[in-house]
This record gives C-alpha cells, structure tokens and sequence, in this order.
C-alpha cells in the first residue's frame, strides 16, 4: 500500500481517546493520496496532531496523515496571500510567514496543531472582530471520496467552499490552503486581576474595548486573570516566562489542601491570584499568542450568542462552586467575530466562548453534563474538538444550513469513505 504504512496504537493528546487503526498512512503527494483513499480499509480519517478532545480521528479503519503536505508553497506579498500545505503545524507556518512579511491575525493559545485540523474544527483565538481561522481563507485543494482532487475558492465557487471549510474531515482530506494574511504585527500584552463581578457586569465593553481580551476564572476565588492585547509600534520588552502549566499544578494543591474548605479556599487563591496576576510586555504577533500547556485535561468549550454570555458564565460559575468542589482547572471565557461558514459554530452570530476544563485521567462526565446543560440553554454550540454530547438531530437545529452542508458532503463522499462510527451520529449518516 501507500508508503508509511504501520499499524500503531493511536491515542489523543489527553489520553482518553485510543484506536487501533487497521492502517496508519502518510502519502508524500496527491496521487498516493488519492490511491490511499480509493484502496485503504475505510474508514478513512485525516488526523492532524490529534489534539481533539471528540473522537474526530479515532477510527479503527485507516488514518491518513497529512505531515507530508507541509511548508509555505508560495506568497503573494501584493495580495498579502499564502499558499500552504495543510499539514504544516501552527507555529511553523507562523514563523514562515513572518519571515516573508505576512502574519495571522489572530491565533488561540498553543500553535501545536497542524492547519488542516485547525480549520477543520473551527479553532479560534479571541477578539471581537476575529474571526476563527477558517475566516482566512481564500482557496483550498481537497481529495475526495473517490479519490479526487477538487478546488474551492472565493472566486470561483464561494459557497461550496463555505460548505466545506470548517469540514470536520468529513468531506475530503484538505492539501493545501491559500489565506489571506495581514503584515506582521507587534503586540502590548497585558495581564491583571479583576473581581469576577466586574467583567460579567460588564461583559460587552470590557470585552470589546481591546483589539483581543479574554479571561480566565479562578474556581473559588471570586477573581479573573484578564488578558489584553493591543496593536503598538513601540519596541519589544522581554517576555516574562510562561507559567500557566505551574500555576495549573498549584491550584491543584490549593484545592486538596483545602478539601471542602471554601473561605480558606478563596483566602489563599486571592492572595495567589493577585500576586500572580500582573504582566506588561510587547513583542511581535507569533511571539505573543501560544501558551504551553503540558498539563493534561479534558474540555468542554460551547460558544454562545454573545449576550448570552454574562448570564451562563454566572450559572456556571455558581453550579461549580455549589457542586463539584474538585475542580480547580480555571475557566476561559473568550469572544469570536461572526462569520458565513455553514459549519462554524460563529455563522452569523458574534460570539463568546466559555471553556471547562477536567484533569486528565479522572472522571469528566458529571462536571460537563451539568456545564453542557447550561451550554443548551443559551443556545450555545460546541467546538467541533472539544467535548459534547450533540448529534445530527441537534446540529440539524443549531446549524440553519447543516442540511445543505451534508448534500454538498454526500456529494463529495457518496460511499461515505469518511464515515467513522462517531461520525455517521455526528452528521446522521446511515451506514
Ligand atoms: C492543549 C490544547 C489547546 C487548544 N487550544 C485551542 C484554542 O486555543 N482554540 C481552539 O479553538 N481550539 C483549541 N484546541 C482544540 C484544537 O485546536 C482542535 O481540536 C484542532 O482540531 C486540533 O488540531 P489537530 O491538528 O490536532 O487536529 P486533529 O485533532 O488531529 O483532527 C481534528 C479534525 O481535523 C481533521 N483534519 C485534520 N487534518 C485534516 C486535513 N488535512 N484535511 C481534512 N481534515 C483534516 C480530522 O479528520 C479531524 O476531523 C486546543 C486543544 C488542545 C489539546
């Protein structure tokens, strides 16, 4: 078969996921591609850097890489364009394109992942007039069911490309991509603590008033790291080091110091946070976005309408405090621009995002019911990668052009060559 067969174990970033796919392939061009697709024990699944939380991969079938399909191609510095191989990981087209002069708007916390899975989930960054970066782009190639090679692209089939991009690997392996891109640019970051009250009063504003806010919730502490970043032309201060994973590792041995302690609790994360909280510095884009993150967890990220925001996070928040003193993993609350893709949870409606966080290894599940029922109730949807409990049914309803998007997919893979178990519930495809 197509070179680099093996036949491995596979697992996901957090380990709770595992398969043992009948072939693991990494074809080195789009013939060999297309042979996979046409010949390999289906079904078949593109697998990025498997940092998915939802079994978007796992799959006993084959399970295609597309590493081979990396690197800037080429750029277009009057158009401020690039085209890309979609198996180059985040932070290597990052440093390629600044090296040309183009850059991300926008990136989200780690630059881990390989394009073609970023914009197959919809991941996203913060900032209100943001988009996901799936809003980027202009053209892509992508292989089909059958085998065959297709091209999108705003010129010249602009709806079928809003289709199939975020696609989810469910309507081809995508090869390369061509995205518009802005100059690079140099960021003032900003760290501080607030009470919590004050951003969920004041959600919109606060949000909004900075070209990228977020926020990260302490559970228990009645306080919130913000994070801002603005557009500067001053020169680029060191950037302090970066200790999100510490800082994860010590709420841990706050929350079991203090077991089911609530006031010595809150006590010792204010005095943490605050002491924690301040960080000024600027530096270029790429430089400024990811984060580490080698503590292991699950998540669960749903975005909302965004004035929905302020009421759910205070939901979530009060259902946290009252039942489930274990957790200690902060909440991530971000804002998302609207966009026109058929399959992005941003389709035409500005966006916030609230994401919890579970220790790897113990048990998730009555934590994320009871956040994802508060999710629903604001009419949130989910990150395609991160956990939720939604089929067809669901999504038929969240999603005013789900349908439309599954003829084009039935289109594109009438065989259903992409249809894992887990995927035939999450599109409604009988196998
Ligand atoms: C530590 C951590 C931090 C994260 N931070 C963020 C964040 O800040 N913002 C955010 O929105 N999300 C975030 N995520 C989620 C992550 O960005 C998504 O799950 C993303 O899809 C993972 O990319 P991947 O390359 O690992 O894709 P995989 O998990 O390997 O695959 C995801 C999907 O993409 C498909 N796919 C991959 N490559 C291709 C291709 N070439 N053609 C067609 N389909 C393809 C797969 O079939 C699958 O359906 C984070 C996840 C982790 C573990």
């Amino acid at each position: 078969m197509t070179d680099g067969e093996r036949h491995d174990d596979w697992t996901n970033w957090s380990g709770l996921l595992t398969a043992r796919p009948a072939a693991r392939l990494a074809p080195g061009d789009i013939g060999a591609l297309g042979d996979a697709i046409r010949t390999a024990p289906g079904p078949l699944r593109a697998v990025g850097t498997s940092h998915s939380f939802t079994p978007l991969v796992q799959n006993d079938g084959a399970l295609v890489s597309l590493d081979r399909f990396a690197g800037l191609i080429d750029h277009d510095p009057a158009a401020m364009t690039a085209r890309v191989g979609a198996g180059t990981k985040l932070g290597e087209l990052a440093r390629a394109m600044h090296a040309v002069g183009q850059a991300f708007p926008n990136m989200g916390d780690i630059d881990r992942q390989a394009f073609g899975g970023a914009l197959a989930t919809a991941t996203h960054g913060s900032g209100a007039a943001l988009g996901a970066y799936h809003t980027g782009v202009e053209a892509l190639t992508l292989v089909d069911g059958a085998g065959k090679v297709r091209d999108f692209s705003v010129t010249k089939n602009a709806d079928d490309l809003l289709a199939v991009c975020p696609g989810l690997g469910a309507f081809g392996m995508v090869t390369e991509v061509t995205i518009r891109n802005v100059a690079p640019y140099r960021l003032h970051r900003r760290r501080t603590s607030l009470p919590i009250r004050a951003l969920i009063d004041d959600f919109p504003a606060r949000m909004s008033a900075h070209r990228s806010a977020e926020f990260f919730y302490i559970p228990f502490s009645r306080m919130a790291l913000f994070i801002t970043s603005d557009l500067t032309d001053s020169a680029s201060t060191p950037r302090p080091p970066d200790e999100d994973d510490a800082a994860v590792v010590l709420l841990g041995r706050v929350q079991r110091f203090t077991g089911w302690l609530p006031p010595l609790r809150r006590a010792l994360l204010k005095r943490a946070v605050a002491s924690a909280a301040r960080e000024d510095y600027v530096a270029d884009w790429l430089a400024v976005y990811p984060s580490q993150r080698n503590v292991r967890f699950n998540e669960m990220e749903y975005h909302l309408p965004i004035e929905e925001a302020p009421k759910a996070l205070a939901e979530v928040i009060e259902r946290l405090e009252t039942r489930f003193p274990g957790i200690y993993f902060p909440i991530e609350v971000r804002t998302v621009a609207a966009d026109e893709a058929w399959l992005s949870p941003f389709y035409r409606r500005p966006s916030a995002s609230i994401a919890v966080h579970h220790t790897a290894g113990l048990d998730h599940r009555p934590y994320f019911a009871a956040m994802e029922e508060i999710f629903r109730r604001h009419g949130g949807r989910p990150h395609w990668g991160k956990m939720h409990s939604l089929t067809a049914k669901e999504l038929a309803g969240l999603y005013p052009r789900f349908r439309d998007a599954m003829a084009v997919r039935r289109d594109l893979d009438p065989d259903n060559r992409f249809v894992s178990p887990y995927m035939a519930r999450l599109l409604g495809v009988e196998r």
